[in-house]
């Protein structure tokens, strides 16, 4: 164990034994539990910057930011400023408001694929609207998603990631209906081949194909070189929808997100995280031709009591105000370059063997010799290890996602010298695992 002093968790132990009372594992998602680590969940109590304080007033670099949305750094003044503004006006209409239009606009400026856009909550919601707009579209019920990407909890994404059960589309959890993922064909990322098979296997049912573009909750997978350009060939071909999944990956990966880094452009994007600068916004975006099937202007029903509200837009639209600065992406791949390149060479020092690497402002590291390709590949690597690792790095100052799982975040206020702490800290803690 790393030995520290000063490092307690006492109000947080507190604060969590009675939220297990109140709430499911005393958390309100499952990964804040700390299941996939182990130890002590930490409570938290305000952000700031690159850095998040607990209640017991620890304070951390922090490689999470929110999963994702907190590009900018936490609690940026100029999105708070804007926010308080908006908020003496009120917190919602429940009708159209000109801020609505503002961030419209910017999104589909943005985002290659985009021609028109429906704001909606969460990436869950966003997920599950596309889902139905692809097959009210092309008439068609089959979709295929590829294992270990996650696109939010609905029924259909929650399909088992597994080799010969997978493409049997058995459900993940209890309480999704067998008959409800039937239709959802899954297949491992980066693998044409296996998407052509589904495809001649299922002739004219498959309605299209979801993925993250680039994989963050698998850990950090990129895609092979060829294999986003080979889905949008594919989908062509089948007169499917190519669908890319940008809730983690837009306006991060580049401003345009993985479509504008890559050169892609797929039929649909879903959009998260991000465009609502850490209050809950999702969208769902595509061609107006597939767009315009969505209620009022077509028949796709989809509604939201909440969506496109003043406080979330303002978010949004401060959020890539800031993101549009020159030197913004540079900055993020900057810093998150060396921060990866630094992990990584400190861990092979102390003997262990990892892989891992990033894209501007996302990366992961593998406790693994395998090269990452794949959910089967991630799932290669040594959790019990990364768990030590966590908890050093916790109590050395560093908030690192709690699952190897999962990719971690770099933020415009991470400093260099946030960095180098970092790479120091994993040096000793790396050492002792
Ligand atoms: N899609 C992707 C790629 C995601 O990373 C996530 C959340 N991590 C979702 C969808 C679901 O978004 P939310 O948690 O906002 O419902």
């Amino acid at each position: 164990m790393v030995s520290t002093t000063s490092f307690t968790t006492t109000k947080s132990e507190e604060i969590f034994a009675q939220a297990q009372k109140l709430m499911p594992g005393g958390v309100n998602s499952p990964v804040r539990a700390f299941k996939s680590v182990g130890g002590q969940p930490i409570v938290f109590d305000r952000v700031n910057g690159a850095y998040i304080w607990d209640v017991d007033n620890n304070k951390y670099i922090d490689y999470v930011g929110s999963w994702g949305p907190a590009i900018c750094g936490h609690a940026h003044p100029e999105v708070l400023s804007a926010l308080k503004e908006v908020l003496e006006k009120g917190t919602s209409f429940g009708a159209p408001c000109l801020l609505e239009n503002v961030l419209a606009e910017m999104v589909i400026e943005a985002v290659p694929s985009i021609e028109m856009v429906r704001f909606v909550n969460s990436g869950t919601e966003a997920c599950l609207s596309v889902l139905r707009l692809m097959r009210a579209y092309t008439k068609r019920n089959k979709i295929i998603k590829f294992e270990g990407c996650y696109h939010g909890h609905g029924d259909m994404f929650l399909v088992q990631a597994g080799s010969g059960v997978a493409t049997l589309g058995l459900p993940d959890s209890p309480g999704v209906p067998k008959n409800v993922t039937s239709d959802t064909l899954t297949a491992p990322y980066n693998d044409l081949e296996a998407v052509k098979k589904l495809f001649e296997e299922n002739k004219g049912e498959i309605a299209g194909v979801i993925l993250e573009a680039v994989v963050g909750n698998a850990g950090f997978v990129p895609p092979d070189a060829g294999f986003l350009e080979g889905l949008r060939v594919i989908t062509e071909e089948n007169d499917a929808l190519l669908v890319f999944d940008e809730v983690m990956t837009g306006f991060r990966i580049a401003y345009g997100g993985v479509q504008e880094k890559f050169g892609v452009t797929p039929d649909l994007t879903t959009l998260g995280k991000v465009i609502g600068g850490g209050l809950p916004v999702g969208a769902y975006g595509g061609k107006k031709e597939i767009m315009s099937m969505v209620a009022p202007a077509g028949p796709m029903y989809q509604a939201g009591t909440l969506s496109g509200n003043p406080l979330a837009m303002m978010a949004g639209i401060k959020t890539l105000e800031l993101l549009q600065k020159p030197g913004t992406y540079e900055y993020l791949e900057k810093i998150t370059n060396q921060l990866i390149t630094g992990l990584l060479d400190v861990a092979r020092k102390a003997g262990h063997q990892v892989n891992g690497g990033n894209i501007s402002g996302m990366f992961g590291m593998f406790f693994s010799d395998t090269p990452v390709h794949n959910y089967s590949d991630a799932k290669k690597a040594d959790t019990a290890k990364f768990g030590r690792f966590h908890r050093g790095m916790l109590e050395k100052g560093v908030y690192l996602a709690p699952s190897q799982f999962e990719a971690g975040f770099t933020s415009l206020a991470h400093t260099e010298e946030d960095i180098e702490a970092t790479i120091r800290a994993a040096a000793e803690v790396l050492k002792e695992i």
